[in-house]
């Protein structure tokens, strides 16, 4: 296993949409592997393959930051969303910000595990939101981007270190 570097706005890469995978080889564990040393040595609770420069359509989430609590999704598609409500979000991908977020309270997400297996599942709260988080980097999102104008500028200037 090794540390991966992990990609910062505003480099392009974080915008590009990520592609479907079609067959978990040893390449993808291998990637997973790394995924999840990657994320737990940033201490962060979700992570996106595009954040580490791979255009893969794979996530991991882990909302108590523990091993023994670690989620890997494959192809993660959102089936329905209920609810919405706001909380605080950071990325690893845009160090030193935060911004309130408004997201589903609810989803039903289906997608393969680590093994290829076709899961479906419901997830809420904090869970839900890391979920919905992670999908947006795969389709070149940030939570920036979720934010009111105001609040957006001043991430922007906080991530290109311009004095407001
Ligand atoms: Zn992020």
């Amino acid at each position: 296993m090794s540390l991966m570097k992990i990609y910062t706005y505003p480099d392009d890469i974080l915008r590009k949409k990520c592609l479907s995978v079609d067959n978990i080889s040893s390449d993808e564990i291998g990637l997973i592997e790394d995924m999840i040393e990657t994320m737990f040595a940033n201490k962060g609770v979700g992570l996106a393959a595009s954040q580490v420069g791979v255009l893969k359509r794979i996530i991991i989430a882990s909302p108590s930051a523990s091993r023994d609590n670690l989620y890997v999704f494959i192809n993660p598609v959102i089936v329905k969303g209920e609810g919405k409500v706001a909380g605080e979000e950071g990325c690893l991908s845009l160090p030193g910000t935060d911004g309130e977020v408004e997201r589903y309270k609810y989803i039903y997400v289906k997608s393969l595990n680590s093994e290829g297996k076709e899961v479906e599942f419901e997830a809420k709260d904090f869970f839900a939101r890391i979920i919905q988080h992670e999908i947006d980097h795969l389709n070149g999102i940030l939570f920036i981007d979720h934010l009111g104008f105001t609040a957006r500028q001043r991430a922007i200037n906080i991530l290109t270190g311009k004095k407001v």
